[in-house]
């Protein structure tokens, strides 16, 4: 039977993002702090799938670094020249994205590991599987970094599995607090792409992930924003998914699901301010796995994304491998209890009225599916 794969570099930890505070350089005013796009939440992450022993229930993939020619799949030779000067110097490779001496070689495997193992999902190597990759890359624009992202490593991976591996159409379900804003601009005016991105409302990038963006040209209506208000716990994320990401999964009938997977919608979490719990990624998590079997064969990938609190990103990103393998790790979140007696779990009418603007988002969509 085939297992889950899973994607890990100990040298992804190795990406310096230096001293901040929070996402703000250090500098004269500013005290130096550890960033917090730092190594710890992921490593943390990784230690609790080995600690737990699911590590052994699941199929390791190997990584390889990407080319130039396939950075340029996606990004600008412009970006790439500024990417190998930096390689060397370090410096912020675009707004937010500090790097140092030897980054680019860092997320050239990051990227890597994400294609390797959406080729070993769709070849039937894996069943399925998560990619805990560092730098991040959703927020990555053609022509810049952004928000802690240098390669744009789930719309690069979709480019190889549209033009490589010869499929003809992929959806991204990103479900990151942050609108997934570099996938919308990447393939803004491609029909093969149906970009989903779940969010907080204007949250990052500011002024961005707005309902009324819906894609240009040939990609007209294959660019469906859910932006969800502060304070959104796991009904109305459920009720995102069984109203809105789910059906439009169901007409767009993608031959792979991408999944850009950040856990700073987690309650707790710095950098956002939703309320998810980890039965509420395990649940998600179920319902993708439905939907992938039902429509691709099962081919769903996620690469890891943001999430920034290392005490309780690991048991969201547990959760979420023990639903794709279909494994129990044997450990309980000792969170869970808490999150899910917070208030704000139960959907609220404001928060429906998000998803009912958004339902009528998607049929404006489909009426331009062919
Ligand atoms: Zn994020």
């Amino acid at each position: 039977m085939l297992k889950t794969g899973f994607v890990w570099n100990e040298k992804y930890m190795w990406h310096d993002t230096g001293n901040a505070a929070g996402i703000i350089p250090a500098g004269f005013n500013v005290q130096p702090l550890q960033h917090v796009e730092s190594a710890e939440t992921k490593r943390r992450f990784k230690n609790l799938v080995d600690a737990s022993g699911l590590i052994k229930k699941l199929e390791l993939i190997d990584d390889r670094p990407i080319s130039d020619q396939e950075i340029l799949t996606v990004h600008t030779p412009e970006y790439l020249a500024k990417l190998i000067k930096l390689n060397t110097t370090g410096g912020d490779a675009g707004v937010f994205s500090p790097m140092r001496a030897g980054s680019l070689d860092i997320a050239r495997l990051a990227t890597g590991g994400v294609i390797e193992l959406t080729d070993a999902v769709v070849n039937r190597k894996v069943k399925n599987g998560y990619a805990l990759v560092r730098p991040p890359g959703h927020h990555a624009l053609p022509d810049t970094a952004m928000g802690f992202c240098l390669l744009s490593n789930a719309a690069i991976s979709a480019k190889y599995a549209l033009e490589t591996l010869g499929l003809k159409k992929v959806a991204l379900v990103d479900w990151d607090v942050h609108h997934g804003n570099g996938a919308e601009h990447i393939f803004y005016q491609d029909p093969s792409v149906l970009t989903i991105s779940i969010h907080q409302d204007n949250c990052f990038p500011p002024d961005s992930g707005a309902r009324e963006d819906i894609g240009s040209d040939v990609g007209l209506g294959y660019n469906f924003n859910i932006p969800l208000p502060p304070g959104t716990g796991v009904e109305a994320y459920i009720k995102s998914f069984e109203r809105l990401v789910i059906p439009a999964l169901e007409k767009f009938k993608p031959d792979l699901i991408i999944v850009p997977s950040g856990f700073d919608a987690g309650a707790y979490d710095p950098l956002g301010r939703q309320m998810m719990t980890s039965q509420g990624y395990r649940t998600l998590t179920q319902m993708l796995i439905n939907a992938s079997e039902n429509l691709c064969h099962g081919r769903l990938v996620m690469c890891h994304e943001g999430g920034y609190n290392p005490s309780t990103v690991p048991y969201h990103g547990l959760a979420v491998i023990e639903a794709l393998s279909g494994e129990s790790s044997g450990i309980e979140d000792p969170f869970l209890e808490i999150h899910s007696g917070m208030g704000g779990q139960i959907l609220n009418n404001h928060q429906e009225a998000y998803i009912n603007a958004a339902e009528l988002t998607l049929k404006t969509l489909t009426s331009y599916w062919k």
